[in-house]
């Protein structure tokens, strides 16, 4: 069945596109999608906070090796 609401996104490809946004600007659609699912989804947020969280991590250990 094809959803009736273009920019509606399942939980699995929230999760999908949450990590694709750390490696490729998303189209606007999926941008879209992904900020109205977060806005009603209870788990997805926390998800999101832990992949953030992770980049930071990995940005700050980057700083940390550049500045050798
Ligand atoms: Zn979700």
């Amino acid at each position: 069945m094809k959803a009736a609401y273009p920019f509606r996104r399942t939980c699995k490809e929230s999760a999908a596109l949450i990590i694709a946004r750390e490696d490729r600007a998303l189209s606007f659609a999926d941008r879209v999608g992904l900020r109205l699912h977060l806005a009603m989804c209870k788990a997805c947020p926390g998800f999101e906070r832990q992949v953030l969280t992770m980049r930071n991590a990995m940005k700050q250990w980057r700083n940390y090796a550049d500045s050798e």
